[in-house]
């Protein structure tokens, strides 16, 4: 004991980052004066460890060279390192082995958790829940850390306007005001309060920034933007993420007005650690350093490394571009040691905040990680997000809910039967059939006789992550089978959509009608029997015209992770009210994208009552979407009354009366909208710019209030400074951007 004491209350520099009595910032200088050049630029390194350390094979290659790395402290933190026992492998190496014993952040991609999975991001956006949002994150938090991770890649804040792009599905949809709320949302449910507890990780605001603005949806095109779109669209997001104190930020593989987002100083130097204060630290994605010479901005990784280490990029995902040039670099000249110094004091920072000094194996304990995957807080967790996720997008003849009993239920589509493709993309720890399928879930429910066919296929063979998705285009020799089944039904639910690895990274698509024959399926099943219930499984808007034109019932579910298919029999069953609402528009059309509710007006008028504007249209298509931002039906309906707008000081307050005129319980998404009508930048015609979910009774009436000050009144010019500028607003309010209700205010 009086050595411990001795220690901890040493004045001794070769000990005293470890005393704990010291700010973390006294600490990080402690430790920083230690360090050799070489040794700093390992904490800058991150490596792959996508294999088994512990395992019967030696590691060899280019694997072992990093483990060399690792024992000479040339490592900061590896990602894809997964499970207690190789996590503290690992970690023992750096410890145990490297002169000066800095643990590794473990780093992973925890999209939308870890072994069990809630909803693809995309769909807990449609649930506007940030409760629920918040929790999914905690939970998938808890499970992570469980298998020794502490840091995760996530929250994926990109607006994105063009579903073709395929990581749409990993974001929060088109809008930065809904898409900042949830940012917040996740990134405090993932880091908690105190980033010390087990249970915690840290957060990564990516992809930093526009990559979401891909030229035509092709993932990592370039992006060339305004600086009104940049600052008013894309960049509101990381933004809140500082503000709700997320750790780390990742950058991005695209060119952002002819500069990589890798290299961008602009971005990372003057925005985000100048303006923004934040004093976290930025990881680069995986191996942007080295993509920088086929963008044409770098000639070599030499150069690469020393545009993003000057650009303020502070760690190297995998493009070893830091490890092998960065200390000539320095001594070059090229780039200031006390640039290097700045990216490892944030890298320690977070180190020491993460608790990893005190004990490196704090997230190593093999019976947590046995007692909390797949627990039943967990499950439960996801169940409950994945019901609030799923949004009703038409109920003409009122199929749903579907009675309980006495009915001959016909279920068809392949997708009804996978255990697979409901868990979407990124899902590298969750195991393959782990979902529940949408038969099983209708199978907890016993009072009708449900019949199944398939159909036709999706996709061939059995997809993954890495090889692209091989569609059935010809396959129809079981949709006689599958008419047959239809034909004597009361009700055929039919469930299809995208497999679970058509949306994801680097999965663009052109066309956005149903893959493969799925739709002529659905036309050949019409014929029969009309009494449809069309469950959509996707991971984007798809193009659902012809759908909507001839299918009473549209409900679309996404992706749901692994409790879907009873998150979808409860709400077939109507044991859960749909609430959703749509977070992107669904086009027409795909000749429509970019499509989203906040578009300015033209100089064209309007032509009164139409959805045409004079010589601003498509001659074979309407300008607005099948199904707009915020749609999203419920078995019961609503009706808004009274809206009233009132001054207080700067703020305005808006009151809105909300009734429940149908004859069950339901949710609704309250959602407020304004226009700004003469402004030195021109304004879109409709900003969301509140919401409120409410749940009422049958018959319940409830007054809702919001309150409006500058930071949602204003907007970003082209200069990126925030204005407020006096004049006249509408104000809409409805459960849709297809707003009920409108008045108009001024502000002086
Ligand atoms: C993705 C990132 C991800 C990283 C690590 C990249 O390809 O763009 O979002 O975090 O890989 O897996």
């Amino acid at each position: 004991a009086s050595l411990v004491a001795v220690f901890s209350f040493s004045n001794d520099e070769e000990n005293n980052y470890m005393d704990t009595n010291l700010s973390v910032d006294k600490r990080t200088e402690a430790l920083l004066s230690k360090m050799t050049l070489e040794e700093k630029i390992g904490q800058m390194n991150q490596y792959n460890g996508f294999w088994n350390v512990t395992g019967p094979t030696p590691i060899q290659g280019d694997a072992a060279k990093k483990y060399k790395d690792l024992r000479k402290g040339f490592v900061g933190s590896m990602l894809n390192v997964r499970g207690v026992k190789e996590v503290r492998a690992v970690q023992k190496i750096a410890v145990e082995e490297s002169r000066l014993g800095i643990p590794l952040i473990i780093g992973f991609d925890v999209i939308h958790g870890y072994k069990t999975l809630s909803p693809i991001p995309l769909a807990e956006a449609a649930s506007w829940d940030l409760e629920a949002i918040k929790k999914s994150s905690e939970m998938a938090a808890l499970e992570a850390s469980a298998a020794g991770i502490n840091w995760t890649f996530a929250p994926m804040v990109d607006v994105s306007r063009d579903a073709r792009w395929g990581r749409v599905m990993e974001g929060a949809g088109e809008d930065p005001y809904l898409g900042s709320k949830i940012a917040k949302a996740r990134i405090v449910g993932f880091q908690g309060t105190d980033l010390s507890k087990e249970n915690t990780i840290l957060a990564t605001a990516k992809h930093f920034a526009g990559y979401g603005f891909a030229e035509s949806g092709r993932d990592y095109n370039t992006v060339d933007v305004g600086t009104s779109t940049l600052h008013n669209i894309i960049l509101p997001p990381f933004k809140a993420s500082v503000d709700a104190g997320v750790r780390t930020f990742m950058n991005s593989f695209n060119e952002l007005n002819g500069i990589p987002a890798t290299g961008n100083s602009y971005l990372q130097r003057d925005l985000l650690k100048g303006e923004w204060e934040f004093d976290g630290f930025v990881i680069s994605d995986w191996g942007s350093l080295v993509e920088m010479i086929a963008h044409g901005h770098a000639k070599d990784l030499k150069h690469a490394a020393e545009i993003a280490a000057n650009a303020g990029s502070d760690m190297d995902m995998e493009s070893n571009a830091y490890v092998h040039h960065l200390a000539s670099l320095v001594k070059e000249g090229k780039v200031k040691e006390s640039v290097v110094d700045d990216a490892v004091r944030r890298i320690l920072k977070v180190k020491f905040e993460l608790g990893l000094f005190e004990d490196p194996y704090r997230y190593c304990d093999e019976q947590r990680e046995q007692n909390i995957m797949g627990s039943k807080e967990i499950l439960d967790a996801s169940l409950d997000l994945a019901k609030k996720s799923i949004v009703l997008l038409k109920n003409e003849k009122h199929l749903l809910p579907l009675k309980k009993q006495g009915q001959n239920i016909a279920v068809i589509g392949a997708l009804a039967n996978d255990k697979t493709s409901p868990l979407g993309s990124w899902r590298i720890a969750a195991k393959d059939n782990s979902a529940v399928s949408v038969l099983e879930g209708l199978s907890t429910y016993n009072g009708n006789k449900i019949m199944y066919a398939k159909g036709a296929d999706v996709a061939l063979g059995t997809p993954n992550f890495i090889t692209e998705v091989k569609i059935n285009q010809t396959d129809k020799s079981e949709f006689e089978n599958a008419k047959q089944v239809a034909k004597n039904a009361d009700v055929v639910v039919m469930v299809l959509g995208e497999h679970g690895f058509q949306s994801g990274e680097g999965r663009s698509r052109v066309d956005l009608g149903l893959p493969g024959v799925q739709q002529e399926l659905l036309e050949e099943i019409h014929k029969i029997n009309k009494n449809i219930v069309l469950v959509l499984n996707n991971g984007r808007p798809l193009t659902l015209g012809w759908a909507d034109a001839h299918i009473p019932t549209i409900l679309e579910c996404w992706q749901l992770g692994t409790q879907s298919g009873l998150a979808i029999a409860q709400v077939l069953y109507g044991d859960y009210n749909p609430s959703g609402k749509l977070p992107m528009s669904f086009p027409r059309h795909v000749g429509q994208l970019p499509l989203y509710y906040n578009y300015k007006n033209t100089g064209r008028p309007t032509l009164p009552g139409k959805d045409v504007v004079f010589w601003s249209h498509f001659q074979d298509e309407q300008n607005s979407a099948l199904y707009p931002f915020g749609h999203g039906l419920s078995y019961t309906q609503f009706e808004y009354e009274n809206l009233k707008v009132s001054h207080k000081n700067k703020e305005v307050h808006v009151k809105v009366e909300v009734k429940n005129i149908g004859d069950v319980k339901g949710k609704e998404v309250v959602q407020l909208y304004t226009r700004d009508l003469v402004a030195s930048v021109t304004r879109p015609v409709k900003e969301l710019k509140g919401f409120e979910l409410i749940e009422l009774a049958a018959g319940e009436e409830k007054i809702i209030e919001f309150v409006l000050t500058d930071k949602e009144l204003g907007f970003y010019d082209n200069n990126g400074v925030f204005i407020v500028e006096p004049g006249e607003f509408k104000l809409f309010v409805g459960g849709s951007s297809k707003t009920v209700i409108e008045t108009s205010f001024e502000i002086q």
